[in-house]
Formats: C-alpha cells, sequence, structure tokens
C-alpha cells in the first residue's frame, strides 16, 4: 500500500503535493518523493524516509504541476532509488499496487534497450509509457496502453515532459479519487489529501482512466469511452478522514482485510498444484529435508503461529512447536539443520522476535520470517522472507495482520505438503480454489455489522 497524488492547478504544485503527501503517510512511510514540471522540465526529489525529509529537498521546486508518493515498499527495500516517481525519459510515474507480471515486461523492455534502475516493479510502467509515447501516442494513449499490459493492482498517476500541463491517471484494485478545486484539480489515492482543497470529490472506479488538467477532469474506460460521473460533497471533518470515515484505524483496518489477504496471495496460488512461493524461496530440496517446524512470535502473531502448528501438523504430518518469542531465547531442545524456524512479526521489528531469530541465525538454522513490512530488520535476519503485503497497520491490536498471516502460514503448509506428498494434488488445488472465496465471505460478515453490533 502507498499513497499517490497529482496536483494541476493555479499553486505551487510542491506545496499541495507535500501538504496531500502528509495525510497519506498512513498509508506508506518507507520513502517518499514528488516530481514536478516547470514548462516541460521534469525536475524530481525523492528519498528515503518521511514526508519531512522531503520537505527540505524540494525546497524551491517550482512548477504548477506534478504528481507524488508515499511509499510502502513491496518490491525491492526502501531506499533512494527505489523511491517514486520512477522516470523514463521525460515520463515520471508513482504507483500504488503490485504488478504481478513486472519481470516478463522487464525481460521485454529491456530487449527494447530500456534500462532498469531500481528493485521495484513499478519501473517497468514508467519505461512502458515511454515506449507507447515513442511509439506516437499521447500520454493518456501511451498510458492506456502500458496499464493493458499489466498483471496486477494499481493506482497510477504519470506525467511527461512533452505533454507539460496534463496528469493522466488509472485505476485497477488501488483506490484513486479526483478532487475538483477552483483553479486546479487534485488526484490522490485517499480523501485526507484532498480536504485542504476541496469537499468536492469524484470516485474513479476500476479499468477507468483519467485525464486531468487545470479546468477538467475526465474520466475514460480503457477503450477509450467516456464515463460521466457526478461529484459527491464530502461531510467528514479531517480527522475522521484519515481514518477514510470510520470512527477508529481498528474497524478501518477490519474492512480492510479482504484486500489484504488478496495482496498476500495474489500470485501465489496456481491451479498447477496449488501454490507457487518462488517469491519466498525456489529452494524445494531444503523444504525437503525439513522435518520439524518451530514457530515463534508475541501477541498475535503468537496465536496466528498456533494455526500454523495445527495446520502443518494435519496437512504436512510434521511435529510442530510454537514458542512466544521471548522463551525462545533459551530454546530448551536441539535445532539442526532438519529444523525449521519460522518467526512471525507484522512490523518486522519486535525486539524479542529478532533476538529469537538472531539466536535460530547464530545456530546455523533455516529461518523463514513472515513479516508485512519490506526491508524491516527481520528480513535481513532470515533465510527467507514470506511478505504479507497488506499495507501498514496502525492500530496496536492486530486485526488484518492476524488474518493475513494465517493466510501465508496456510500456503506455507500448502508449499510442504506438495513438496512432501502428504496431500494429492487434486486436493491442494481445491485448497487454493477455497483460499480465493475467503475475501468475499469476509465481505459477507462485514456486512452483517450492524447485526454483530447489536448482539455485542
Ligand atoms: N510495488 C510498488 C513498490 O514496491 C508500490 C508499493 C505499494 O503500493 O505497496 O514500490
Amino acid at each position: 500500500m502507498c499513497g499517490i497524488a497529482g496536483y494541476v492547478g493555479g499553486e505551487n504544485a510542491k506545496d499541495v503535493l507535500l501538504n496531500a503527501l502528509t495525510c497519506l503517510e498512513y498509508r506508506g512511510y518507507d520513502s517518499a518523493g514528488i516530481a514536478v514540471l516547470n514548462n516541460s522540465t521534469l525536475m524530481v526529489r525523492k528519498a528515503k524516509g518521511s514526508v519531512d525529509n522531503l520537505v527540505a529537498l524540494a525546497e524551491g521546486l517550482q512548477g504548477n504541476i506534478g504528481i507524488g508518493h508515499t511509499r510502502w515498499a513491496t518490491h525491492g527495500k526502501p531506499s533512494d532509488v527505489n523511491a517514486h516517481p520512477h522516470i523514463s525519459g521525460s515520463v515520471a510515474v508513482v504507483h500504488n499496487g503490485i504488478l504481478h507480471n513486472y519481470s516478463e515486461l522487464k525481460a521485454r523492455l529491456e530487449s527494447e534497450g530500456y534500462e532498469f534502475i531500481s528493485e521495484t516493479d513499478t519501473e517497468v510502467l514508467a519505461h512502458l509509457i515511454h515506449y507507447y509515447i515513442q511509439k506516437g501516442n499521447s500520454l493518456v494513449g501511451a498510458v492506456r496502453s502500458a496499464v493493458g499490459d499489466v498483471v496486477g493492482s494499481y493506482a497510477i498517476c504519470a506525467l511527461y515532459g512533452g505533454e507539460p500541463t496534463t496528469i493522466v491517471a488509472a485505476r485497477s484494485e488501488s483506490p484513486l479519487v479526483i478532487g475538483k478545486g477552483v483553479g486546479g484539480n487534485l488526484i490522490a489515492s485517499d480523501i485526507p489529501a484532498l480536504l485542504q482543497y476541496t469537499r468536492e470529490v469524484v470516485y474513479v472506479e476500476d479499468g477507468e482512466v483519467v485525464v486531468l488538467t487545470k479546468n477538467k477532469a475526465s474520466i475514460m474506460k480503457l477503450d477509450g469511452t467516456s464515463v460521466i460521473r457526478e461529484s459527491v460533497k464530502v461531510e467528514w471533518d479531517a480527522k475522521a478522514a484519515e481514518k477514510a470515515g470510520y470512527p477508529h484505524f481498528m474497524l478501518k483496518e477490519i474492512h480492510e482485510q479482504p484486500k489484504a489477504i488478496e495482496e498476500t496471495y495474489s500470485g501465489r496460488l496456481t491451479l498447477l498444484d496449488g501454490t507457487d512461493l518462488s517469491d519466498t524461496w525456489n529452494d524445494d530440496e531444503l523444504l525437503e529435508q525439513v522435518r520439524r517446524i518451530i514457530f515463534i512470535g508475541c501477541g498475535s502473531s503468537y496465536n496466528a503461529a498456533l494455526f500454523g502448528k495445527y495446520v502443518i501438523e494435519d496437512i504436512c504430518q510434521l511435529p510442530a512447536e510454537v514458542y512466544f518469542a521471548s522463551e525462545f531465547n533459551y530454546p530448551p531442545m536441539a535445532l539442526d539443520e532438519s529444523t525449521l524456524v519460522v518467526a512471525l512479526s507484522q512490523s518486522g521489528e519486535t525486539a524479542d522476535t529478532l533476538k529469537a531469530i538472531r539466536l535460530a541465525e547464530s545456530i546455523g538454522v533455516p529461518t523463514l520470517a513472515i513479516t508485512n513490512v519490506v526491508g524491516s530488520t527481520i528480513t535481513r535476519h532470515a533465510n527467507f522472507v514470506l511478505y504479507t503485503r497488506g499495507g501498514p497497520e496502525i492500530d496496536v491490536a492486530a486485526t488484518k495482520t492476524f488474518s493475513m498471516q494465517t493466510v501465508a502460514l496456510l500456503m506455507l503448509a500448502m508449499q510442504l505438503a506438495r513438496i512432501k506428498k502428504t496431500l494429492p494434488k487434486e486436493e491442494l488445488i481445491h485448497y487454493s480454489q477455497s483460499l480465493k472465496s475467503i475475501p468475499s465471505l469476509i465481505k459477507q460478515v462485514i456486512e452483517l455489522e450492524e447485526m454483530l453490533s447489536d448482539v455485542a
């Protein structure tokens, strides 16, 4: 999850965007960046860290049109070069989401002579849009062709030096909302980013492309058919808006579970044999050698691990134990390479869990971290990492994190069951299909909210 924003109008774009990004920082805060056009000259400032870092860097930028981003990394660590916007020629792109076929697209673009400098999936979009512009398309035509090539989730904003009065945005499975102002227009991932500027908003839907100029915001479908949608007036105050209208973050995150779970399994389930965790490891041999699993975690991660133990014992027929990370500092058992130590931590920074994984590391047993935060400390101490990818969880009491961890653990068990042949292929495929129905089942439960609240 990230926050994206775009502005075109009479103000200095840098100031509007920095305000917008500050309101979006809850969506991603490992790096931030902006790109501004002054006539046709593209100026980009981006860096690892918070929007505060960017404020100093962006000092002196002038221009009435620009795009911005706060990142929550999914592909590639938080770093200056991985921060958005990504650039190709005078094309700049910010992206919220995950492009599942980015390796194929990257290979295609490399064969066309494009060079990649970041580890992100997003960089392919910048080059793809540039590629289609070189083929004679306008910015909007190039964006339509580029998003037509990608498989995955995205909300993007693109700028191009050759068309210095237009921002083009597009959406599929990641939020995007237009803010219609006087003397300018904004677009962003979420309403709080718009509220300092306007309360007139238009929601963008999946499969739509937006062309934003100072005086106009037009929406079209991917095939170019125009879409007419009325704006709505937002009544929330800015504080409530930060939580997307929910009274508190916990409720917001409960509602985010269907999407968060989809992100966890996305690209990792196959109808061929159940799971494909090749983004975590390519070493089936290592899993073949595993004879025992030890889970470590604190709080709700510990509780998710109890589900892990159950499912590993059930479908992989392997012994599994669960330890509070604090207890694991004095492991009572001998550990060897046939033991896989699996550490769970939402943030990847839980002190006791880190201590435990370092201990496992020093003994030399294979370790797997299940975490939500790319580049967090735990990922540097584990041999393998399975990211849950569901965006930041602000509330201290875990909700969507717990759900994502159980899905990750089930996929781990399915992968082991496949390698150890403890479940027939048909059953693994059935598991994989069932997993895909969970988001809609959760939605059905969430719809009972009022009744559940009465019962409570
Ligand atoms: N996949 C992109 C990246 O890693 C965007 C991140 C996101 O939206 O979560 O940079």
